[in-house]
């Protein structure tokens, strides 16, 4: 399936239906996520498994089918889930949706970790240190999206794993939770590539 094509099908995807400011529950835009798969089917990692952690109404974990992998998503919010659910469904694509926790999940046999998780911008939320735990003890390599400036953290925090790529790509953020004051926000954002074996 060219890029194009997985970009159109990915924005029309439902997304959340009542985003919860507390997972920072949004949908990555369809040019960011088709951006990451490509990248990683050029790169030969969807090859195998391919688990999408935190994979809300499923962007990722759809599109990752869409380009040949055996695909798993994992959320922890139900509602999210079933309009994952559906969008698969309403697309003919196989993908196995589990409701579970990242800091408790446990998933065999996962060649590669797609993900873009919360940042830790709102008040209650963890942010990605617990999605890199698991990304990075689950996947032989990770693909996660973090806050420009994120390097020094993230290629410490995911030692002994290795940050093989990291590429800077303008973010942009739809207005979708209700105190967003603007319609799109572009932000600046950090693409990792993370080798793990
Ligand atoms: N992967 C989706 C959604 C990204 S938003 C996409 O690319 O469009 C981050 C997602 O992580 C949200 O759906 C949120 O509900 C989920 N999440 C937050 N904390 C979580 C946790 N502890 N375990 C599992 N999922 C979690």
């Amino acid at each position: 399936m060219k890029r194009r094509k997985l970009e159109m099908i990915m924005e029309g995807l439902e997304g959340f239906s009542a985003p919860d400011p507390s997972l920072e529950q949004y949908v990555t835009p369809a040019s960011i996520a088709s951006h990451l798969l490509y990248s990683a089917l050029l790169r030969g990692d969807l090859e195998g498994t391919v688990c999408d952690l935190g994979c809300g109404t499923g962007t990722l974990a759809i599109g990752a089918a869409l380009l040949g992998a055996r695909s798993v998503g994992v959320e922890l919010d139900p509602s999210a889930l079933k309009i994952g659910v559906e969008n698969a469904s309403r697309l003919g694509v196989d993908v196995d949706f589990v409701r579970g926790d990242v800091t408790s999940i446990v998933l065999r046999g996962v060649s590669t970790v797609v993900m873009n998780p919360p940042f830790g911008a709102q008040k209650g939320s963890r942010g990605d240190r617990p999605f890199l735990r698991k990304a990075t003890e689950m996947g032989e390599v990770v693909y996660s999206i973090a806050n420009a400036g994120s390097e020094g953290f993230i290629r410490r925090f995911v030692e002994p794993c290795k940050v093989e790529e990291v590429e800077k790509i303008a973010f942009p953020l739809k207005r979708s939770l209700a105190f967003h004051t603007r319609d799109v926000k572009i932000i600046e954002v950090e693409l990792y590539r993370i080798i793990c074996r």
